[in-house]
Order: structure tokens, then C-alpha cells, then sequence
């Protein structure tokens, strides 16, 4: 709350906003990056709560940001994407003690966020029982190609009863939520994103963390950052690599869920090709981002399926480095092509190897596009943007908030 003190506007209550945000994960995907750079300055008087624990909670700790593991929530991690009634049934008493739980600890809050769609379920409930005001930050685009008609048709009408507002984190999140039958209000929050620690990084020695990771000085490094699953498309990349034949790939993260563990198998076995041998990095699950996009040559993004927001692709142009990525939900909002970055079709190899190419053989225009890119970021994704629009977000829900320009 203090350092919101310093933003453009002026939070103005009787008493310190109580934030009480919810999501389901204690991974650390995308939306929870977003809720730890969100829940931060609230730390003095808010709580997270999360169904398990997770590399997200150690950052809570981290950050001394409170949190609250309810275990009973960690059953609706068995609800899949596309899952059956069956399914949803058999979650029905450990969501009804989640959603108790989640309503005791609002009755000390005065706003709650729920940060997931699973996180949602119970919020709700939580909402109504306590007459807290609901926002729901929607991190995912709800269409056919991500989720099953049931999960969308429940997450929407539990949203439309529910939320007193509707933060999505980019238009096609917006358009996907409305075209389903979202009613909103509606709000854009997208993604803030700390530029300093990326401008430290272009102060590195990155020829040493090259060496620390095994990859080559004289060579291109294509680094694409994503945990390890079908539709993040690491696959698109190792045949494109195929018409690269002087480039390296580092594929940085790891199968976050049992599920993609195949996909992460047959990645290793893609990359056994003679023609792929040793040209291939695994890195596994990094923290250190930025320092690994600095020791890149071009940052590739690959995803087969849209993308909500694609935080790496935003993160890739911070760190001043050429991004190739899929033209595809909203990345396009993110990059203009030609000018901050190059998109081509999403699963499209032979475009992705083309538009490689002809940034590796064009190094004067690819510091111009990676420049103007890192201009965009910081000027349309900064944290304080996001801190502000967050702040505009609880004006609209809470009527003891004003904001002062
Ligand atoms: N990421 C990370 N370590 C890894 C791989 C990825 O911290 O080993 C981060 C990445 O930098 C980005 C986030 O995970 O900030 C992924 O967000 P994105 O929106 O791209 O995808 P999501 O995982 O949310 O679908």
C-alpha cells in the first residue's frame, strides 16, 4: 500500500484495502508472476490463498507476501481442461469446504480476487455468502481450442452472477469471454513487467553463462522459454532447426504437469535427430530469465494454440533481444510486426526457420526491431501501468475507494 502512494494516483480509504487473492496453483505459471508482481504492495495487509504448495508459494515466502494453503481445494486439480460432469461431481464436497474456507477468510477482507478459473468456483461462493465484491482476473482465453463447452459455459455464467468485474489480461481474452457469453464489466489488466532486472542483465558477462551452460560463443542461440507442453510447441522449433544448420536452441523450462511428461520424452528424443545432435540445450526450470534471454541471440516463441497474453514474448523484447513469435490471441497486441518483432502462422516451421534466418542475416534490423520492441514493453507493460489499472480495477468494486489524480 505504501509504495502505491508513489503512483500516479492516490488511494484514498478510511483504512488499508484488505486484499484477499485467490488461485488455485502453486506452480509458477504466467497468471501467478502476474498475482506476486500484483499482490506485492498490498503485503501489509492482504493474503493469498492458494490450494497447494509450489515453487509460487516459496516466492510468497520469498517476498513476504502472507499466504494460506487450503488443501482441500487441491482436488480440483483433478478437474481437467476438458473434463467430464463425472468429474466436476466428484470435486463437489472438497469444493464446497474450499469455498467455506475461502468465505472465512474474506469475512476479514474487503475485496476479493480470484486469479484462476478454478480459484473462481469457490470465490464466487465466497463473494455472495460474505457480500464482498468479486473482481475475476481471467488469465485464459475461453474457446473451443483451450476448454471443453461445459468449463466454459460454467466459468461464464459463475462469472455473469458472480463478479462485480471482469479484469481480463488482453483484448482476444476479452473477445474470447464476451463471444462466450461473458457479460462483464469488463476491465484490461495486462501483464506489468519489471524492466530492471533485464537491464541488469545486458550489463552481464553473458559469453560466461554461455560456458556455464554448455552453449557455444560463436554460434546463434535461439532460446524459447516455456514450460514444456504440446501446445507451447518447443517441437515447432527443433524442425526448424533443421533448416538452421549453424544455430543452437535453448529450451528453457520444464513439464509443469504430469500430463505434458510424454511431451517433454519426446522433445529429447526430436533432438537425438544426427542433425539436431549437440546443437540442443535443455535447461530445465530457470528463475534467472532475464540473465538467459541476455545470453540469447533471438528469443522464439512457438506456441500452436493462442495465447492468452504470452508473457515471454513481452519479456523477450524487455530483454532487448529480436523476437520471433506466433501470430496468434494476444501476442499480436503485444508485437507489431515488422517493427518491435517478426509473427508468423502459429506451427508453421518453415516460416518460423525463415523468420529466424532472416534476423541472423540481418543483424542491423534486428537490433532495430529488438529496440523499438523494448520501447513498446516499457512503455505499454510497466509494472506501475499495471499497479494503476489494478488501482482503477478496486475504485470501480469497493466504495470506499477514491482515486485522487
Ligand atoms: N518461465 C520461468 N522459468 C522457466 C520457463 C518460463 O520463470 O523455466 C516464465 C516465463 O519467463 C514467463 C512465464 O514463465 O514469465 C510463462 O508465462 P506465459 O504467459 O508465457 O505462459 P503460461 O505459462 O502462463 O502459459
Amino acid at each position: 500500500m505504501r509504495s502505491l502512494m508513489a503512483s500516479r494516483f492516490l488511494l484514498v480509504t478510511s483504512m488499508p484495502l484488505r486484499i484477499l487473492f485467490v488461485d488455485h496453483s502453486g506452480a509458477l505459471g504466467g497468471a501467478e508472476l502476474f498475482l506476486l508482481d500484483l499482490a506485492r504492495p498490498y503485503a501489509d495487509t492482504s493474503t493469498v490463498i492458494t490450494f497447494e504448495s509450489g515453487r509460487f508459494t516459496e516466492q510468497l515466502e520469498a517476498q513476504a507476501v502472507p499466504y494460506r494453503i487450503l488443501e482441500s481445494g487441491a482436488a480440483l486439480q483433478r478437474v481437467r481442461k476438458n473434463g467430464t460432469w463425472m468429474q466436476g461431481l466428484y470435486v463437489l464436497p472438497a469444493l464446497a469446504r474450499t469455498a467455506q474456507a475461502v468465505a472465512q477468510q474474506a469475512r476479514s477482507h474487503d475485496v476479493i480476487v480470484a486469479n484462476s478459473q478454478k480459484a473462481l468456483l469457490p470465490a464466487a461462493w465466497a463473494a455472495r455468502r460474505t457480500g464482498t465484491p468479486l473482481i475475476w482476473m481471467v488469465h485464459d482465453l475461453l474457446t473451443p481450442e483451450h476448454f471443453g463447452w461445459m468449463q466454459r459455459q460454467l466459468v461464464t455464467r459463475i462469472a455473469n452472477a458472480s463478479a462485480a468485474l471482469v479484469a481480463v489480461n488482453s483484448r482476444a481474452t476479452a473477445r474470447a469471454f464476451t463471444d462466450g457469453g461473458g457479460t462483464g464489466p469488463i476491465i484490461e489488466i495486462p501483464n506489468g513487467l519489471d524492466a530492471a532486472p533485464f537491464e541488469r542483465a545486458r550489463q552481464n558477462d553473458s559469453q560466461a553463462l554461455r560456458t556455464a551452460l554448455n552453449l557455444p560463443h560463436d554460434a546463434p542461440v535461439l532460446g524459447v522459454f516455456s514450460r514444456l507442453a504440446a501446445w507451447k510447441g518447443q517441437h515447432v522449433l527443433l524442425e526448424a532447426l533443421h533448416d538452421l544448420p549453424t544455430a543452437h536452441v535453448l529450451i528453457v523450462g520444464e513439464a509443469a504437469f504430469p500430463g505434458d511428461k510424454p511431451y517433454a520424452e519426446q522433445l529429447r528424443t526430436q533432438a537425438h535427430h544426427p542433425a539436431l545432435r549437440g546443437r540442443v540445450h535443455f535447461a530445465g526450470h530457470r528463475a534467472d530469465i532475464p540473465d538467459l534471454m541476455a545470453a540469447c541471440t533471438l528469443i522464439v516463441h512457438t506456441s500452436t494454440a493462442a495465447e492468452p497474453f504470452g508473457r515471454v514474448v513481452a519479456e523477450g523484447l524487455l530483454a532487448r533481444r529480436p523476437v520471433v513469435a506466433t501470430d496468434a490471441g494476444g501476442v499480436p497486441e503485444i508485437i507489431r510486426p515488422q517493427h518491435s518483432g517478426l509473427l508468423v502462422p502459429p506451427g508453421d516451421s518453415a516460416a518460423l526457420a525463415a523468420a529466424c534466418q532472416s534476423l541472423l542475416d540481418d543483424p542491423d534490423w534486428a537490433a532495430t526491431l529488438a529496440h523499438t520492441g523494448a520501447a513498446d514493453v516499457r512503455t505499454r507493460y510497466g509494472l506501475k501501468r499495471m499497479h494503476a489499472q489494478f488501482e482503477e480495477a478496486l475504485r470501480r468494486v469497493h466504495p470506499s475507494v477514491r482515486i485522487a489524480a
